[in-house]
């Protein structure tokens, strides 16, 4: 697992609590894999979450998978709120991030308008700015 993984689940407990039966909890975060760029903003989204639940009286949601698909920052939920007021709200924090992983690099985390961050049309779809969108060297 990896250390962003396990400093996630610490800092966030319970975000990610589910007695072992979450698979996430047992082989880490998904995104810290594929899309490190997108750290940042996976901390902020669990921040945001978890200060809604505490501050609003929100049952404890669970995060069952956080992924990149199609270039995008992808948050599933347990124990999603029935409420109409809850659901709303906490489908907009996560839309948010969704917003902010459009404009944010997979690779290197920048947001900066000058560094181009995009969306490639064909293949595995990446959000990556332009230097680190830009075939290595060999
Ligand atoms: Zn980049």
């Amino acid at each position: 697992m990896s250390q962003d993984s396990q400093k996630l689940f610490a800092q966030f407990p319970k975000l990610f609590d589910l007695q072992g039966q979450n698979p996430v909890s047992a082989y880490g975060i998904e995104i810290f894999e594929t899309s490190k760029g997108w750290t940042n903003l996976v901390f902020e989204l669990c921040g945001e979450l978890q200060e809604y639940v505490n501050l609003s009286g929100c049952r404890q949601v669970k995060i069952l998978t956080l992924k990149s698909k199609f270039a995008s920052l992808r948050c599933y939920l347990g124990n999603f709120p029935s409420e109409v007021g809850y659901a709303g709200d906490i489908q907009n924090i996560i839309n948010k991030y969704v917003e902010l992983s459009f404009k944010t690099c997979e690779s290197c985390g920048t947001s900066d308008p000058k560094a181009k961050v995009t969306q490639n049309k064909t293949n595995w779809i990446l959000t990556l700015c332009e230097s680190c969108r830009k075939p290595s060297k060999t």
